[in-house]
């Protein structure tokens, strides 16, 4: 018989575990960045650190250190990207008024081309 699931995992936790397969662009001690499905953008990898909260809005009262390995990792993996010297756009959809779809925190990273004005 199969084991039931965890309710509350996500398709990034599986990403994360192994469980199911992407596209990995990067991968270190704090954080796993990936090609996202549906790119909106010439470039479009969305990051999650590896340490499981649900959105932006959880990580408020997590060690200041993680939030910033977390954002470190961002960094870097857009300068891997080659992103660093065009620039890029980082979102982070936190809830769902925002849009969030996936409940394990995530930024995306867009780039490779000119992106127009934000909300334009
Ligand atoms: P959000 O709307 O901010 O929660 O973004 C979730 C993103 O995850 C969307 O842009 C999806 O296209 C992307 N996505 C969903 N499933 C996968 C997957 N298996 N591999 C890569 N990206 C995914």
């Amino acid at each position: 018989m199969q084991a039931p699931g965890n309710p509350d995992e996500t398709i990034f936790d599986k990403i994360l575990a192994g469980q199911i397969p992407a596209a990995i662009v990067h991968e270190d001690d704090h954080v796993l960045a990936f090609k996202d499905i549906q790119p909106q953008a010439k470039v479009h990898v969305l990051v999650i650190p590896k340490l499981r909260a649900t959105s932006l809005h959880d990580l408020k009262d997590r060690p200041v250190a993680q939030i910033g390995a977390f954002m470190a990792g961002v960094a870097r993996v857009a300068e891997k990207l080659g992103l660093a010297q065009g620039g890029y756009r980082v979102v982070l959809n936190t809830g769902p008024d925002a849009g969030q779809t996936v409940f394990y925190v995530h930024a995306h990273i867009l780039g490779g081309e000119p992106l127009g004005r934000f909300g334009a």
